[in-house]
């Protein structure tokens, strides 16, 4: 008999796990909190060994068709001045997508023999000796073999299953706010960075001439806003940029009008374990990165190794967890440590630590140091290896 899956979460980790499960086999269900697919969020790049995980998925060719092909970053003074340059391929790596459009592609791979679920959430998970008995908001109860969660930083099935977010999750001492407002810069596949100590505003336009994708970044020590009071959210971002020149007044009003804004910490999520019993986590569930992590390649990259273990254990979900948690460990460790210090290149606190940030982004900018800056920035990309399951292969129970 086939083995059911459940996936909860269709942001990235979610339908790339449908799409490497249903080659392999087995049929994914994914549960879907939004009521329909969550496509905001900034850019997202891939490098190294993920670029041969996105051939392999054969999904290359539509990434490039959204590519964004980011020209250079340029750090500015409050008063617009320019003071250091980075090369495309510190920010933008090997090819650089929205992360809406990828989430898109991910899903038009799967739609068609993949069953969505938009607008409801696990509200309970009882396991048995032989599956899990899965209660939901909306829809009646319904048994699976196995669950995954790949419900992202504040995953539901890890809280069900594992204990509150609190226990795990590890603030790294900053807020991000991304969102989209016409591109009255007129910038022309060209980002702009501006920091202040404690605050920072990025802006830049790619593909899409006519938009500017903008991140707001700030210090923000114990800060708690409700998860879906958006509201409450720009009021917080507002009060946090008053004051800050260059072009912050004009993007704070665009701030007002934006309908798809992006608001979280950044944080870290470490468990000693990423399964029990019949239920695993992956991707930012299991263990976000943050930026600077690369958590999106982390993300399928884990969905790739799930699912092959899975077939290559024809289903003995014990043996399977295990060997997907000893091959992506190493790069999580990497991942997550390259991560944690993200804060002094970002949003650093300091003036001091701005004009150090500063230095470096010019020493590093320079083109004899571009080939080490790429070294260090594709470390995490580069942690796991790929290795070649056999698919499809007939998952058994
Ligand atoms: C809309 C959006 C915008 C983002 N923008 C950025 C960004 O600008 N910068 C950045 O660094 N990271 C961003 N992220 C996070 C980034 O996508 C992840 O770090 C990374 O890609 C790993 O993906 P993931 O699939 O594990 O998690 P995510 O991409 O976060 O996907 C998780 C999915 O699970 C869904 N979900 C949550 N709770 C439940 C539940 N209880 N039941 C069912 N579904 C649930 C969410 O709606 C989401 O679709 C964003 C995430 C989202 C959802």
């Amino acid at each position: 008999m086939t083995t059911t899956v459940l996936i909860s979460g269709a942001g990235i980790a979610g339908p790339a796990l449908a799409f490497w499960l249903r080659k392999r086999g087995f049929a994914p269900t994914v549960v879907e909190r939004a009521p329909a697919l969550r496509e905001g969020g900034s850019a997202v790049d891939f490098r190294g060994e993920q670029m041969t995980l996105l051939k392999r998925m054969g999904i290359l060719e539509d990434i490039r068709a959204k590519e964004i092909a980011m020209g250079s970053q340029v750090v500015i003074d409050s008063r617009g001045k320019k003071i250091a340059e980075m090369p495309s391929v510190f920010f933008s790596g090997e090819v650089e997508i929205e992360r809406g459009d990828l989430t898109r592609i991910l899903y038009e791979h799967t739609k068609d023999d993949t069953e969505y679920v938009f607008g409801d959430w696990i509200t309970g998970l009882d396991e048995q000796r032989d599956g899990v008995e899965v209660t939901f908001a909306n829809s009646e109860q319904r048994r699976f073999d196995l669950v995954v969660g790949a419900d992202g930083l504040h995953s539901g099935v890890r809280r069900l299953t594992f204990g509150d977010e609190e226990r795990f999750r590890t603030d790294l001492g900053f807020h991000t706010a991304g969102f989209v407002v016409p591109n009255h810069l007129d910038l022309d596949h060209l980002g702009l960075i501006c920091s202040v100590p404690g605050r920072t505003v990025m802006a830049a336009s790619g593909r899409d001439r006519s938009v500017l994708n903008v991140s707001f970044l700030f210090a923000s020590d114990s800060l708690e806003v409700p998860r879906r009071d958006v509201e409450a959210q720009k009021k917080v971002v507002m009060e946090r940029f008053a004051g800050m020149g260059w072009e912050v007044p004009k993007l704070l009003e665009g701030l007002k009008d934006a309908d798809d804004v992006y608001f979280d910490s950044l944080s870290q999520i470490y468990l000693d374990k990423w399964s029990k019993g019949r239920i695993v986590l992956l991707g930012d569930a299991a263990y976000c990165a943050g930026p600077g992590g690369s958590g999106t390649g982390l993300a399928m990259m884990g969905a790739y190794i799930l699912s092959g273990e899975l077939a290559a254990a024809h289903g003995d979900h014990e043996v399977a967890f295990a060997r997907y948690e000893e091959k992506l460990r190493g790069a999580v460790k990497v991942s997550q440590k390259q991560a944690a210090g993200i804060g002094t290149f970002l949003i650093p606190k300091t003036r001091f630590v701005i004009g150090y940030r500063n230095f470096l982004y010019r020493v590093l900018g320079s083109r004899p140091m571009t080939k080490v800056f790429t070294w260090i920035t594709s470390r995490a990309a580069n942690a796991a290896t790929l290795e070649n399951y056999d698919a499809p292969v007939a998952a058994q129970r």
